[in-house]
């Protein structure tokens, strides 16, 4: 048995500390995004940079497209005009509150508008998505309603539920997937028939893992091609077989939906995928073996390198914007 590496994680005093000054976090941002060596944002050239005469600190001068620019120059961290400190403490703040952060609680600590907290909430949270990568070898699969109860549904109507792709109308539904001892993916599905749900195990994990889920119909026939299947009767109360359950990520519905009630309290569909990657993303246990300095690092450069505008952020996407409550 491998030990696992304790990873060093860090308080918000030490946080402070670590960025005491703009100066601070400017030296930290280069280091992460340019490893010490400027890059024009503009052109791409890193050999002809100079810095402008009576030029502030951190402030770059490319000598190939003869434009100005710094280390958030073209990201939301420039355009914002917060100070870098704040979205330090942000990515900091959604890194570590176990239950999430809200806008709220975050204008009120970083004395901004509401709305400034909720954009740099928002864009955090579109960084915690990493495509990337497949889960593997052993993965648990499940469904979850956000506005409904679908755990404490009788039997008998789950049962009805089940197959018809439905689920419960006006809730917003969830598909996530979980890693044994790794990573989670979670996002909202439009539907939890076989097709959607197949589809994204297909998408997001490899073939030849095991996969284990509850007896939902849309998971019948999983186990024919790419998979091992494993699936626990919950319908007759069974909720674990050896090796075989959804604790794991069922685990993971229960700290999304505690953050829901506790933290965020409305949450719009329309939205709801950002919540839902930042839960995620915070519960890989992948994660757990990262310093809290690095995870950071890694994203900084995601949020440098997603660039979503406000316009994106709040664009019609064919979700409702009105709340669900739990
Ligand atoms: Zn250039």
């Amino acid at each position: 048995m491998s030990k696992k590496r304790i990873a060093e994680t860090f308080g918000v005093t030490q946080l402070y500390r670590m960025f005491p000054t703009e100066e601070s976090c400017w030296q930290w941002l280069e280091a992460v995004r340019w490893n010490g060596q400027p890059v024009c944002p503009h052109c791409g050239e890193v050999e002809k940079i100079g810095n402008p005469p009576k030029s502030k600190a951190h402030h770059y001068w490319c000598r190939s497209c003869r434009k100005h620019f710094t280390a958030t120059t073209g990201t939301v961290m420039h355009s914002r005009r917060r100070p870098l400190q704040d979205w330090l403490y942000t990515i900091y703040s959604v890194l570590t509150a176990r239950k999430g952060v809200s806008a709220m609680q975050l204008s009120k600590e970083l004395d901004c508008h509401y709305r400034t907290a909720w954009y740099m909430l928002h864009r955090v949270r579109e960084a915690c998505v990493d495509e990337d990568f497949k889960l593997r070898t052993v993965v648990e699969v499940d469904e979850t309603y956000i506005g409904g109860k679908r755990r404490n549904m009788s039997n008998a109507k789950r049962k009805a539920l089940a197959g018809t792709g439905r689920g419960a109308v006006g809730k917003a539904a969830v598909f996530g997937i979980r890693e044994r001892g790794g990573n989670v993916k979670a996002m909202p599905v439009e539907s939890t028939d076989k097709q959607t749900l197949q589809g994204a195990i297909a998408e997001h994990v490899e073939a030849g893992s095991t996969v284990y889920t509850d007896d939902h119909g849309a998971y019948e026939g999983l186990g024919d091609v790419l998979y091992t299947h494993g699936s626990v009767k919950h319908s007759l109360q069974e909720y674990v077989n050896g090796m075989c359950h959804t604790n794991g990520i069922e685990s993971v519905w229960a700290v999304l939906k505690r953050s829901i009630n506790g933290t965020w309290h409305h949450v719009s569909p329309k939205h709801l995928a950002r919540y839902v990657n930042e839960a995620a993303f915070r519960l890989s246990e992948g994660n757990c073996e990262v310093d809290t300095i690095d995870r950071m690092a890694a994203l900084v450069r995601r949020i440098a390198d997603r660039r979503i505008s406000l316009e994106e952020l709040t664009a019609d996407n064919g979700l409702s914007n009105e709340v669900v409550s739990m």
